[in-house]
């Protein structure tokens, strides 16, 4: 893991203090990469009928 030091974002070489980043823009990149997936991805979120099922089989237990 350690072998080669390059940044996931940009795949420049990482920098000690914005590890394992190159640079603080990159771990913004990083977190807003997350936060898009919350919602860009499609077929990914909860249905609502996936949770009112939960709620009824919860329930008749
Ligand atoms: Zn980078």
């Amino acid at each position: 893991m350690t072998k080669s030091k390059l940044c996931p974002i940009c795949k420049r070489t990482r920098s000690e203090e914005h590890s394992p980043f190159c640079s603080a823009r990159c771990k913004d990149r990083d977190l807003m990469r997350w936060f898009g997936n919350g919602y860009a991805v499609p077929g990914r979120e909860a249905a609502p009928e996936e949770i009112a099922g939960e709620i009824v089989r919860e329930e008749r237990d």
